[in-house]
């Protein structure tokens, strides 16, 4: 008897199901998708993606396409769906001049996937805030933005547009203005800010609330910050630091030297940290980062790109052609500054950086939050938004992590350091639709990451052609 009424709940509750979803119309179903599980590193097969906005309403077997209506479908036909990509590190920058050519890297973006970028810090703020408006608004075709707004660093830093702040009443009235446009996180520069005032900004911007992020001053110690509630760290070098067993006294050399004639600084260090890295105090020190949650972002592709530039030839690299010559023109900094470093300085830097992208599975493995970053955007030479993070993703499966682990770098963990992953991170009924359709398994090999078929970004379906579209407008 009991089992009666249970199968005819179950009939009744199916056809208001069916009802339901019959009566409603969504805007794009895509079926037959094979569906990346970033998370678990599975693939779930034969799904259908019943779309409305930029929310996936439904999940259901492809076999059930029948009840699904909607204003546009997409048969996948078994090619593999996955969360769109996060851009966990690049700038919008270089100057006035250079606004309409910022704007102009967001094709370039979601050709390659990218869906969501967390803006480091810049000097054109108030048109990051309004493109961020627009994109969220679905008027501007580019990627989701999360920014920091101007960085925050000692006076005279080196980056246009950042705040500088020595006192405490200086980090106070630096955290009122970022709040008062609504950034998304703090960003932290070290070309110039005292140890004292980088400490006070992360203990005030905690307080308010407020994600930190950022570089370092090498007379602070990592352990320190993320004991203050420092969410993440940008690039290995502080992180490194922090694996040496001299690190005390290595600071205290750096510390002592900063005002004389030669300052040791951070590059000078390098050599005694590498020399000294301790793997069972590396291991510690991952195991309380994981606990605190933070975040590392590895950029392994801009260093391995800029220690490269010397015996590279990157005149005829295709994507220059998307790049607006006003960006072309910052590159000319970092080409000049890699030609000074003599053969065995980049030898020693290659070593280091060996060294350095071989902790990355241990972090993973310990639970840092890793996150992909490619650090692009003006200035920083050859590093081309969209294919650079492409190259990120290439290069933490190369350091060890599987496919899956490097995926979910570039999606569900960008989201996690927001503490958006309720919505981020994974295709399933309630979250964001911002999906990226490959042709190939990205799990089984990474490099199908470039063969992309299509973008859905806020909603909305980018096709091949459409993707090609957006980047003939940009060409020059
Ligand atoms: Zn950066």
């Amino acid at each position: 008897m009991k089992r009666i009424v249970l199968a005819c709940l179950a009939l009744v509750i199916a056809q208001l199901v069916y009802a339901q979803n019959s009566a409603k119309k969504f805007s794009l179903v895509i079926t037959n998708a094979n569906v990346v599980d970033v998370i678990n590193g599975k693939i779930i097969k034969n799904q259908l993606l019943a779309i409305s906005g930029d929310t996936i309403k439904a999940v259901d077997d492809t076999k059930m396409a029948a009840k699904y209506k909607a204003d546009r479908y997409l048969d996948a036909m078994g090619k593999y769906v996955m969360p769109g990509l996060w851009d966990m590190h690049i700038h919008l920058r270089g100057g006035d001049s250079a606004i309409g050519a910022n704007k102009n890297l967001f094709p370039l973006f979601l050709a390659y996937g990218v869906t969501t970028v967390r803006e480091c810090g810049g000097d054109m703020t108030p048109s990051v805030m309004t493109w961020r408006k627009q994109v969220a608004n679905g008027e501007l075709a580019g990627p989701r933005i999360f920014t920091a707004g101007p960085k925050l660093d000692g006076p005279g830093g080196t980056w246009a547009g950042s705040i500088p702040v020595v006192t405490p009443e200086q980090v106070t009235a630096a955290l009122d203005s970022l709040q008062k446009i609504h950034v998304d996180f703090v960003k932290i520069y070290d070309s110039k800010i005292s140890g004292d005032a980088y400490l006070e900004i992360i203990r005030q911007a905690k307080k308010r609330g407020m994600k930190v992020t950022g570089h370092m001053p090498f007379t602070v110690e990592l352990k320190e910050a993320a004991s203050l509630g420092m969410d993440g760290s940008e690039h290995l070098y502080y992180v490194f630091k922090a694996c040496s067993s001299k690190e005390d006294s290595i600071t205290e050399e750096i510390r002592k030297s900063e005002h004389t004639a030669h300052p040791i600084g951070l590059f000078g260090a390098l050599p005694s940290l590498f020399n000294t890295f301790d793997s069972v105090k590396a291991a510690q020190l991952f195991k309380y980062l994981a606990q605190k949650n933070f975040s590392i972002t590895p950029t392994l592709f801009i260093s391995k790109t800029l220690s490269g530039i010397k015996e590279t030839d990157h005149t005829n690299d295709s994507l220059l052609a998307y790049i607006d010559p006003r960006i072309q023109a910052t590159y000319a900094g970092r080409v000049r500054g890699a030609r000074r470093q003599s053969d065995e300085q980049t030898r020693f830097t290659q070593r280091y950086q060996a060294l350095c992208a071989s902790l990355v599975p241990k972090m993973y493995a310990a639970g840092v939050n890793i996150v992909a970053g490619s650090d692009c955007g003006a200035s920083n030479s050859y590093v081309y938004p969209g294919s650079s993070i492409h190259e990120e993703i290439k290069l933490l499966v190369a350091s060890g992590l599987t496919p899956a682990q490097s995926l979910k770098t570039a999606t569900a963990n960008g989201s996690k350091f927001f503490g958006v992953e309720s919505f981020f991170g994974s295709l399933q009924k309630g979250k964001c639709s911002d999906m990226v359709i490959l042709d190939q398994n990205p799990i089984a090999d990474i490099n199908a990451i470039d063969q992309i078929s299509s973008v859905v970004s806020h909603g909305k379906l980018y096709s091949k052609s459409d993707l090609n579209a957006l980047l003939a407008a940009i060409k020059h």
